[in-house]
Protein backbone atom coordinates (compact mmCIF):
# COMPACT_ATOMS: atom_id res chain seq x y z
CA UNK A 1 0.00 0.00 0.00
CA UNK A 2 1.30 3.83 -0.83
CA UNK A 3 1.23 6.63 1.81
CA UNK A 4 0.64 9.69 0.88
CA UNK A 5 1.14 12.19 3.58
CA UNK A 6 -1.58 14.47 3.44
CA UNK A 7 -0.83 18.73 2.72
CA UNK A 8 -2.37 20.59 4.55
CA UNK A 9 -3.90 23.31 1.83
CA UNK A 10 -2.65 27.04 2.80
CA UNK A 11 -4.78 29.63 5.00
CA UNK A 12 -4.60 32.59 3.09
CA UNK A 13 -7.61 32.76 1.25
CA UNK A 14 -7.98 31.53 -2.01
CA UNK A 15 -4.38 31.40 -3.41
CA UNK A 16 -5.26 30.07 -6.89
CA UNK A 17 -7.51 33.10 -7.81
CA UNK A 18 -4.89 35.48 -7.01
CA UNK A 19 -2.40 33.55 -9.26
CA UNK A 20 -5.16 33.57 -12.06
CA UNK A 21 -5.49 37.16 -11.57
CA UNK A 22 -1.42 37.43 -12.54
CA UNK A 23 -1.88 35.08 -15.20
CA UNK A 24 -4.70 37.57 -16.74
CA UNK A 25 -2.47 40.57 -16.26
CA UNK A 26 0.51 39.08 -18.09
CA UNK A 27 -1.96 38.02 -20.77
CA UNK A 28 -4.02 41.23 -20.89
CA UNK A 29 -0.80 43.18 -21.08
CA UNK A 30 0.51 41.31 -24.11
CA UNK A 31 -3.15 41.70 -25.70
CA UNK A 32 -2.45 45.46 -25.56
CA UNK A 33 0.90 45.17 -26.73
CA UNK A 34 -0.40 43.01 -29.63
CA UNK A 35 -3.39 45.87 -30.05
CA UNK A 36 -0.99 48.75 -29.82
CA UNK A 37 0.77 47.17 -33.37
CA UNK A 38 -2.47 46.37 -34.52
CA UNK A 39 -4.47 50.00 -34.70
CA UNK A 40 -0.69 51.50 -36.07
CA UNK A 41 -1.30 49.17 -39.08
CA UNK A 42 -4.97 50.06 -38.93
CA UNK A 43 -3.99 53.41 -39.29
CA UNK A 44 -6.00 54.59 -35.88
CA UNK A 45 -2.97 56.25 -33.49
CA UNK A 46 -5.21 57.14 -30.92
CA UNK A 47 -6.49 53.40 -30.11
CA UNK A 48 -2.99 52.41 -30.29
CA UNK A 49 -1.50 54.75 -27.30
CA UNK A 50 -4.40 53.43 -25.40
CA UNK A 51 -2.99 50.24 -24.99
CA UNK A 52 0.48 51.81 -24.59
CA UNK A 53 -1.05 53.25 -21.37
CA UNK A 54 -2.82 49.78 -20.53
CA UNK A 55 0.60 47.78 -20.35
CA UNK A 56 2.26 49.17 -17.46
CA UNK A 57 -1.30 49.26 -15.89
CA UNK A 58 -1.27 45.45 -15.98
CA UNK A 59 2.47 45.63 -15.03
CA UNK A 60 1.59 47.42 -11.88
CA UNK A 61 -1.23 45.54 -10.88
CA UNK A 62 0.93 42.18 -11.50
CA UNK A 63 3.18 43.92 -9.07
CA UNK A 64 0.63 44.60 -6.36
CA UNK A 65 -0.63 41.14 -6.45
CA UNK A 66 2.12 39.40 -6.81
CA UNK A 67 3.15 41.57 -3.14
CA UNK A 68 -0.03 40.35 -1.65
CA UNK A 69 -2.64 43.54 -2.23
CA UNK A 70 -5.18 41.95 -4.19
CA UNK A 71 -7.83 44.75 -3.68
CA UNK A 72 -5.62 47.86 -5.45
CA UNK A 73 -4.47 44.93 -8.17
CA UNK A 74 -8.47 44.28 -9.15
CA UNK A 75 -10.02 47.98 -8.93
CA UNK A 76 -6.98 49.23 -11.13
CA UNK A 77 -7.96 45.94 -13.80
CA UNK A 78 -11.53 46.84 -13.68
CA UNK A 79 -10.36 50.12 -14.32
CA UNK A 80 -8.52 49.60 -17.80
CA UNK A 81 -11.33 46.93 -19.02
CA UNK A 82 -14.28 49.38 -18.58
CA UNK A 83 -12.12 52.70 -19.56
CA UNK A 84 -10.95 50.92 -22.44
CA UNK A 85 -13.74 48.80 -23.52
CA UNK A 86 -15.85 52.26 -23.16
CA UNK A 87 -13.09 54.25 -25.37
CA UNK A 88 -12.20 51.85 -28.49
CA UNK A 89 -16.83 51.21 -28.44
CA UNK A 90 -17.18 55.17 -28.31
CA UNK A 91 -14.00 55.86 -30.40
CA UNK A 92 -14.73 52.44 -33.30
CA UNK A 93 -18.34 51.84 -32.69
CA UNK A 94 -19.98 48.81 -31.07
CA UNK A 95 -18.58 46.21 -33.95
CA UNK A 96 -15.27 46.44 -32.70
CA UNK A 97 -16.33 44.01 -30.14
CA UNK A 98 -14.82 45.18 -27.45
CA UNK A 99 -17.68 45.02 -25.13
CA UNK A 100 -17.23 41.01 -25.15
CA UNK A 101 -13.92 41.92 -22.81
CA UNK A 102 -16.53 43.19 -20.22
CA UNK A 103 -18.19 40.32 -20.19
CA UNK A 104 -15.10 37.99 -18.58
CA UNK A 105 -15.94 39.80 -15.54
CA UNK A 106 -18.67 37.58 -14.92
CA UNK A 107 -16.96 34.95 -13.84
CA UNK A 108 -14.13 37.01 -12.37
CA UNK A 109 -16.61 38.84 -9.75
CA UNK A 110 -18.74 35.38 -8.52
CA UNK A 111 -14.81 33.70 -7.93
CA UNK A 112 -13.52 36.75 -5.92
CA UNK A 113 -16.49 38.40 -4.42
CA UNK A 114 -19.06 36.71 -1.60
CA UNK A 115 -22.39 36.35 -2.47
CA UNK A 116 -24.59 39.65 -2.23
CA UNK A 117 -21.49 41.76 -3.47
CA UNK A 118 -21.01 39.80 -5.97
CA UNK A 119 -24.69 40.34 -7.62
CA UNK A 120 -24.26 44.25 -7.26
CA UNK A 121 -21.37 44.55 -9.14
CA UNK A 122 -22.84 42.16 -11.84
CA UNK A 123 -25.75 44.28 -11.75
CA UNK A 124 -23.72 47.40 -11.86
CA UNK A 125 -21.71 45.64 -14.75
CA UNK A 126 -25.19 44.61 -17.03
CA UNK A 127 -26.22 48.24 -16.43
CA UNK A 128 -22.71 49.59 -17.59
CA UNK A 129 -22.93 46.81 -20.78
CA UNK A 130 -26.60 47.65 -21.81
CA UNK A 131 -25.81 51.44 -21.25
CA UNK A 132 -22.82 51.72 -23.69
CA UNK A 133 -24.77 49.96 -26.22
CA UNK A 134 -28.04 51.89 -25.97
CA UNK A 135 -25.41 54.77 -26.13
CA UNK A 136 -23.97 53.63 -29.40
CA UNK A 137 -27.22 53.63 -30.73
CA UNK A 138 -27.33 57.37 -30.71
CA UNK A 139 -23.60 58.83 -30.86
CA UNK A 140 -21.45 58.07 -33.77
CA UNK A 141 -18.06 56.13 -33.72
CA UNK A 142 -15.31 59.26 -33.01
CA UNK A 143 -12.84 57.97 -34.81
CA UNK A 144 -14.01 55.59 -37.58
CA UNK A 145 -12.13 52.99 -38.79
CA UNK A 146 -13.00 51.05 -42.40
CA UNK A 147 -15.38 48.26 -42.07
CA UNK A 148 -12.48 45.82 -43.38
CA UNK A 149 -10.21 47.32 -40.42
CA UNK A 150 -13.31 47.24 -38.10
CA UNK A 151 -13.64 43.27 -39.00
CA UNK A 152 -9.68 42.78 -38.17
CA UNK A 153 -10.64 44.37 -34.85
CA UNK A 154 -13.74 42.74 -34.49
CA UNK A 155 -12.09 38.89 -34.80
CA UNK A 156 -9.16 39.96 -32.97
CA UNK A 157 -10.96 40.55 -29.77
CA UNK A 158 -13.23 37.83 -30.41
CA UNK A 159 -10.64 35.34 -30.55
CA UNK A 160 -8.78 36.96 -27.58
CA UNK A 161 -11.48 36.66 -25.42
CA UNK A 162 -12.51 33.34 -26.76
CA UNK A 163 -8.67 32.13 -25.88
CA UNK A 164 -9.13 33.78 -22.43
CA UNK A 165 -12.40 32.25 -21.73
CA UNK A 166 -10.80 28.70 -22.06
CA UNK A 167 -7.78 29.74 -20.24
CA UNK A 168 -9.77 30.41 -17.60
CA UNK A 169 -12.40 27.46 -17.81
CA UNK A 170 -9.57 25.09 -17.81
CA UNK A 171 -7.90 26.48 -15.18
CA UNK A 172 -11.48 26.64 -12.91
CA UNK A 173 -11.79 22.83 -13.65
CA UNK A 174 -7.95 22.14 -13.23
CA UNK A 175 -8.45 24.08 -9.49
CA UNK A 176 -11.68 22.44 -8.92
CA UNK A 177 -10.38 18.65 -9.08
CA UNK A 178 -7.37 19.55 -7.81
CA UNK A 179 -9.55 20.99 -4.66
CA UNK A 180 -11.68 17.81 -4.81
CA UNK A 181 -8.62 15.20 -4.81
CA UNK A 182 -7.09 16.70 -1.58
CA UNK A 183 -10.56 16.72 0.20
CA UNK A 184 -10.93 13.49 -0.36
CA UNK A 185 -6.98 12.66 0.96
CA UNK A 186 -8.01 14.82 3.60
CA UNK A 187 -11.31 12.60 4.49
CA UNK A 188 -9.51 9.32 3.93
CA UNK A 189 -6.01 9.79 5.27
CA UNK A 190 -4.58 10.22 8.71
CA UNK A 191 -2.82 13.41 8.61
CA UNK A 192 0.48 12.37 10.83
CA UNK A 193 0.96 8.95 9.19
CA UNK A 194 -0.55 9.37 5.21
CA UNK A 195 -2.27 6.14 6.62
CA UNK A 196 -6.01 5.31 6.28
CA UNK A 197 -8.19 6.95 8.94
CA UNK A 198 -10.26 5.04 11.11
CA UNK A 199 -13.60 6.01 8.82
CA UNK A 200 -12.32 5.11 5.74
CA UNK A 201 -10.86 1.96 7.00
CA UNK A 202 -14.02 0.53 8.57
CA UNK A 203 -15.59 1.37 4.95
CA UNK A 204 -12.91 -0.30 3.36
CA UNK A 205 -12.92 -3.11 5.64
CA UNK A 206 -17.09 -2.68 5.03
CA UNK A 207 -16.75 -3.73 0.97
CA UNK A 208 -14.14 -6.04 1.73
CA UNK A 209 -16.85 -8.21 3.95
CA UNK A 210 -19.48 -7.37 1.37
CA UNK A 211 -17.44 -8.67 -1.88
CA UNK A 212 -16.09 -11.70 0.62
CA UNK A 213 -19.62 -12.94 0.76
CA UNK A 214 -19.77 -13.18 -3.20
CA UNK A 215 -16.28 -14.35 -3.84
CA UNK A 216 -15.98 -16.66 -0.95
CA UNK A 217 -12.39 -15.79 -0.36
CA UNK A 218 -11.00 -15.39 3.30
CA UNK A 219 -10.15 -12.62 4.90
CA UNK A 220 -7.71 -11.55 8.32
CA UNK A 221 -7.65 -8.90 10.52
CA UNK A 222 -4.61 -7.88 12.34
CA UNK A 223 -5.06 -5.01 15.04
CA UNK A 224 -1.41 -3.76 16.08
CA UNK A 225 -0.26 -1.73 19.06
CA UNK A 226 3.23 -0.45 19.78
CA UNK A 227 4.37 -1.67 22.92
CA UNK A 228 5.22 0.86 26.18
CA UNK A 229 4.55 3.76 23.93
CA UNK A 230 3.56 6.54 26.73
CA UNK A 231 6.95 5.66 27.58
CA UNK A 232 8.83 7.10 24.30
CA UNK A 233 6.58 9.84 24.75
CA UNK A 234 7.07 10.69 28.42
CA UNK A 235 11.12 9.98 27.99
CA UNK A 236 11.79 11.66 24.77
CA UNK A 237 8.81 14.05 23.74
CA UNK A 238 5.87 13.82 21.56
CA UNK A 239 7.53 14.46 19.06
CA UNK A 240 10.01 11.59 19.36
CA UNK A 241 6.51 9.98 19.30
CA UNK A 242 5.23 11.63 15.78
CA UNK A 243 8.63 10.35 14.24
CA UNK A 244 7.94 6.53 15.30
CA UNK A 245 4.80 6.49 14.52
CA UNK A 246 5.50 7.73 11.03
CA UNK A 247 8.06 5.65 10.40
CA UNK A 248 6.36 2.52 11.73
CA UNK A 249 3.46 3.62 9.60
CA UNK A 250 6.42 3.44 6.26
CA UNK A 251 7.64 0.62 7.98
CA UNK A 252 4.05 -1.53 7.73
CA UNK A 253 3.66 -0.55 4.17
CA UNK A 254 6.49 -1.71 3.05
CA UNK A 255 6.30 -5.26 4.79
CA UNK A 256 2.37 -5.22 3.57
CA UNK A 257 1.47 -6.35 -0.03
CA UNK A 258 -0.04 -3.58 -2.65
CA UNK A 259 -4.08 -5.36 -2.08
CA UNK A 260 -3.70 -5.09 1.85
CA UNK A 261 -4.89 -1.89 3.69
CA UNK A 262 -3.65 -0.25 6.61
CA UNK A 263 -5.02 2.36 8.61
CA UNK A 264 -4.30 3.99 11.79
CA UNK A 265 -7.05 3.01 14.18
CA UNK A 266 -6.49 4.61 17.41
CA UNK A 267 -3.68 6.63 18.66
CA UNK A 268 -0.50 3.80 18.32
CA UNK A 269 -2.94 1.06 17.29
CA UNK A 270 -3.38 -0.02 13.51
CA UNK A 271 -5.46 -2.15 11.85
CA UNK A 272 -4.30 -3.94 9.08
CA UNK A 273 -7.55 -6.54 6.44
CA UNK A 274 -5.26 -9.06 4.90
CA UNK A 275 -7.36 -9.67 1.20
CA UNK A 276 -7.69 -13.50 -0.05
CA UNK A 277 -6.04 -14.55 3.01
CA UNK A 278 -6.33 -17.62 5.60
CA UNK A 279 -5.20 -17.24 9.28
CA UNK A 280 -1.75 -19.29 8.90
CA UNK A 281 -0.57 -16.69 5.71
CA UNK A 282 -1.83 -13.73 8.29
CA UNK A 283 0.00 -15.34 11.20
CA UNK A 284 3.44 -15.20 9.40
CA UNK A 285 2.39 -11.86 8.16
CA UNK A 286 1.82 -10.84 11.25
CA UNK A 287 5.30 -12.38 12.14
CA UNK A 288 7.17 -10.23 9.85
CA UNK A 289 6.25 -6.72 11.08
CA UNK A 290 6.51 -7.93 14.56
CA UNK A 291 10.14 -9.16 13.62
CA UNK A 292 10.81 -5.70 11.12
CA UNK A 293 9.69 -3.75 13.86
CA UNK A 294 11.90 -5.31 16.43
CA UNK A 295 14.78 -5.39 14.04
CA UNK A 296 14.37 -2.04 12.38
CA UNK A 297 16.80 0.67 13.15
CA UNK A 298 14.90 3.44 15.41
CA UNK A 299 17.59 6.10 15.00
CA UNK A 300 15.63 9.70 15.43
CA UNK A 301 19.02 12.30 15.10
CA UNK A 302 20.84 11.05 18.38
CA UNK A 303 18.32 8.91 19.59
CA UNK A 304 18.51 5.50 19.33
CA UNK A 305 14.97 3.54 20.63
CA UNK A 306 14.53 0.07 20.43
CA UNK A 307 10.50 0.02 19.72
CA UNK A 308 8.60 -3.55 19.57
CA UNK A 309 4.58 -3.83 18.51
CA UNK A 310 1.97 -6.50 19.71
CA UNK A 311 -0.23 -8.25 17.58
CA UNK A 312 -3.69 -9.63 17.90
CA UNK A 313 -4.72 -12.01 14.30
CA UNK A 314 -8.36 -13.21 13.66
CA UNK A 315 -10.16 -14.10 10.53
CA UNK A 316 -13.40 -13.01 9.41
CA UNK A 317 -15.79 -15.05 9.79
CA UNK A 318 -19.25 -15.11 7.31
CA UNK A 319 -22.13 -13.35 8.74
CA UNK A 320 -20.58 -11.61 11.16
CA UNK A 321 -20.24 -7.43 11.17
CA UNK A 322 -16.55 -5.66 11.29
CA UNK A 323 -16.91 -4.62 14.79
CA UNK A 324 -17.20 -8.56 15.57
CA UNK A 325 -14.07 -9.29 14.06
CA UNK A 326 -12.43 -6.45 15.18
CA UNK A 327 -13.09 -7.37 19.01
CA UNK A 328 -11.50 -10.66 18.74
CA UNK A 329 -8.71 -9.32 16.82
CA UNK A 330 -8.72 -6.71 19.96
CA UNK A 331 -8.81 -9.70 22.53
CA UNK A 332 -5.81 -11.41 20.63
CA UNK A 333 -3.83 -8.40 21.00
CA UNK A 334 -5.11 -8.09 24.67
CA UNK A 335 -3.81 -11.17 25.34
CA UNK A 336 -0.39 -10.78 23.59
CA UNK A 337 0.00 -7.71 26.08
CA UNK A 338 -0.86 -9.58 28.88
CA UNK A 339 2.00 -12.29 27.95
CA UNK A 340 4.55 -10.07 28.23
CA UNK A 341 4.08 -8.09 24.95
CA UNK A 342 6.40 -8.15 20.90
CA UNK A 343 4.67 -11.22 20.19
CA UNK A 344 1.83 -12.08 18.26
CA UNK A 345 -1.71 -14.26 19.46
CA UNK A 346 -4.09 -15.29 17.24
CA UNK A 347 -7.98 -15.67 18.51
CA UNK A 348 -8.77 -18.96 19.76
CA UNK A 349 -11.48 -18.59 18.30
CA UNK A 350 -9.74 -19.06 14.48
CA UNK A 351 -6.74 -20.66 15.73
CA UNK A 352 -7.41 -24.13 14.89
P1 LIG B 1 0.90 -0.81 25.94
O1 LIG B 1 2.19 -1.51 25.71
O2 LIG B 1 0.03 -1.50 26.93
O3 LIG B 1 0.18 -0.57 24.66
O4 LIG B 1 1.26 0.59 26.60
P2 LIG B 1 1.23 2.00 25.90
O5 LIG B 1 2.02 2.93 26.71
O6 LIG B 1 1.65 1.86 24.48
O7 LIG B 1 -0.31 2.32 25.89
P3 LIG B 1 -1.13 3.49 26.54
O8 LIG B 1 -2.54 3.28 26.05
O9 LIG B 1 -0.92 3.55 28.02
O10 LIG B 1 -0.54 4.78 25.91
C1 LIG B 1 -0.78 5.15 24.59
C2 LIG B 1 -0.18 6.50 24.42
O11 LIG B 1 -0.19 6.92 23.07
C3 LIG B 1 -0.91 7.57 25.18
C4 LIG B 1 -1.08 8.70 24.22
O12 LIG B 1 -0.66 9.92 24.77
C5 LIG B 1 -0.17 8.33 23.07
N1 LIG B 1 -0.62 8.84 21.81
C6 LIG B 1 -1.81 8.66 21.21
N2 LIG B 1 -1.84 9.27 20.02
C7 LIG B 1 -0.65 9.87 19.85
C8 LIG B 1 -0.08 10.67 18.82
O13 LIG B 1 -0.68 10.96 17.78
N3 LIG B 1 1.19 11.10 18.98
C9 LIG B 1 1.89 10.79 20.10
N4 LIG B 1 3.13 11.25 20.20
N5 LIG B 1 1.38 10.07 21.09
C10 LIG B 1 0.13 9.60 20.99
MG1 LIG C 1 0.55 0.67 23.16
MG1 LIG D 1 -3.02 1.37 22.58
Amino acid sequence: MDIIRTEVPPRNGRPQFWQLARRCCQLAASVDVGLFFLFHILGSPVLAWINVVSVPLYLFAYHLLSTRRGRPAIVIIWFEVIIHAFLGTLLIGWDSGFHYFLLMFIPALFAGMRGRNAWIAAIILWSFYVGLYALMWFVEPLQPISSGALLGVFLFNVTVVFFMFSYLSLFYVATVSRSQRALRRLATTDVLTGLFNRGHMSDLAENEIARLARSGEQLSFLLLDIDHFKQFNDRYGHDTGDRILERLSTVLAQTLREQDFIGRWGGEEFLVVLTDTGNEQALLTAERIRCTAETHSWVFGELELSVTVSVGVTQYCVGEDLSAVVARADTALYEAKRLGRNRVEVDPLVAH
